[in-house]
C-alpha cells in the first residue's frame, strides 16, 4: 500500500457496460469501472462500476489495520449505470467516521447527487442516499476546473486552473478536468498531477480521425494513459462473426486507444472499460498483439497495481494480493 510518498494506480473493475461474472473472465475480472490511485497518502477513486464494492471492503480493511477513518475523492466519469451502479453497496458510505467527498458532471440537469438519490430509492433500493451514515459532500465539475487536495488547501478544495493558490505546494495533488463531448451525453476526463507523475483517466469515449487532439494536449506526457479500449477493430467495423458494428456507441477500439497514447506521447497506456463479449482467452490473444504495436500498453485486469514513481518506461505490474481476501 502507498505510503505518503507513493503514487500508485490499482484495478478494481476493467469491464464495460455490464458485469461478467464466471469461469470464463477470472483472470481478468468482471466488475465494471473502478480505479483506486493512492498518491502522496490521499485515495482517489475513479468511477463507482462494480469494482467499487471489493474495494469498499479493502478501504474498511485497511481503515480497521490504521486505526484511522475511511476518507476519499470520488471522481465520476459520468452518470452511466456501469459507473455508478457499485456505490449502494460501497461499504465506507454506511460507516459515521467515514468522508467522501463525491465529484462529477451535471449533464442533463443530473448530477452525482440527483442521479444517486434517483437511484438509491425505494422501490428500487430499500435505503434512501439520506439515510448514509457516512459524511458525504457532493460537488459538480466543469472543464477547466481544478482539484487540489492536500492538507495547505485543507483537505479538498475545488478552484480554476489559473488559481495561483492550488499552484504552488509541490505536495498538492491536483486533478483537471476534460470535458469531452465523444460519448452519448458527455463525458468528463480526469488528469492526476503529484510531483511530476500523471494518471490520465479516459474512458467512455469514441476516438476522432487521426485521434482526440483536445485529449492528445491534456495527457500530453502521462506516465499512464487508462483509456477506452472496449472492441478490436473488426468487432466494432461489424466484420467479426454475430457481432453488430458498435461504431458510434461511444468507445474505442484497441487501435483507437494506441493512437490516443502516441497522440499523448504517454509511456504506458492501460486499455480499459473491456467488452463484456470478451472471455479471458481472447484478451490474452489482444494483449499480444498490442505489445507490438505500443510497447508499455497493457490490457487492465483486476488486481493489477502500477507505481507510477517506477522508473520512466519501466512496466512493473503487481498483482495486489488481497484484492479478494477477506471479501
Ligand atoms: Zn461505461
Ligand atoms: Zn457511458
Amino acid at each position: 500500500m502507498a505510503g505518503n510518498s507513493g503514487f500508485s494506480v490499482r484495478f478494481w473493475g476493467v469491464r464495460g457496460s455490464y458485469p461478467t461474472p464466471g469461469p470464463s473472465t477470472v483472470r481478468y475480472g468482471g466488475n465494471t469501472p473502478c480505479v483506486e490511485v493512492e498518491a502522496g497518502g490521499h485515495t482517489i477513486i475513479l468511477d463507482a462500476g462494480t469494482g467499487i464494492i471489493p474495494l469498499g471492503r479493502h478501504l474498511m480493511r485497511r481503515s480497521r489495520e490504521l486505526a484511522k477513518p475511511v476518507e476519499a475523492v470520488l471522481l465520476l466519469s459520468h452518470l452511466h449505470h456501469d459507473h455508478t451502479q457499485g456505490f449502494p453497496f460501497f461499504s465506507p458510505a454506511f460507516v459515521p467516521s467515514a468522508r467522501l467527498h463525491i465529484f462529477g458532471p451535471d449533464f442533463l440537469n443530473s448530477s452525482p447527487k440527483v442521479t444517486l438519490d434517483t437511484v438509491m430509492n425505494p422501490p428500487y433500493f430499500p435505503l434512501r442516499l439520506a439515510e448514509l451514515n457516512a459524511w458525504l459532500s457532493f460537488a459538480t465539475l466543469r472543464d477547466p476546473d481544478l482539484l487540489a487536495i492536500g492538507e495547505s488547501v485543507g483537505g479538498v478544495a475545488l478552484g480554476s486552473v489559473g488559481d495561483p493558490a492550488l499552484q504552488n505546494d509541490p505536495d498538492l495533488v491536483r486533478v483537471r478536468v476534460l470535458r469531452s463531448y465523444a460519448h452519448p451525453n458527455g463525458v468528463l476526463h480526469y488528469r492526476i498531477d503529484w510531483r511530476g507523475q500523471s494518471v490520465v483517466y479516459a474512458t467512455d469515449t469514441e476516438g476522432y480521425v487521426n485521434g482526440d487532439q483536445r485529449l492528445a494536449k491534456f495527457a500530453q506526457g502521462a506516465d499512464l494513459l487508462i483509456h477506452d479500449a472496449q472492441y478490436t477493430d473488426e468487432h466494432y467495423l461489424g466484420l467479426a462473426p454475430g457481432l453488430p458494428t458498435t461504431q458510434g456507441y461511444g468507445h474505442s477500439t484497441v487501435s483507437i486507444a494506441v493512437q490516443a497514447a502516441r497522440a499523448a506521447g504517454a509511456h504506458r497506456l492501460a486499455l480499459f472499460h473491456l467488452a463484456p463479449e470478451y472471455d479471458d482467452d481472447q484478451l490474452d490473444s489482444i494483449a499480444g498483439q498490442v505489445e507490438q504495436v505500443f510497447p508499455g500498453a497493457f490490457i487492465a485486469r483486476e488486481g493489477l497495481q502500477i507505481d507510477l514513481l517506477d522508473p520512466p518506461g519501466e512496466v512493473k505490474l503487481m498483482e495486489a494480493a488481497r484484492l479478494h481476501a477477506g471479501a
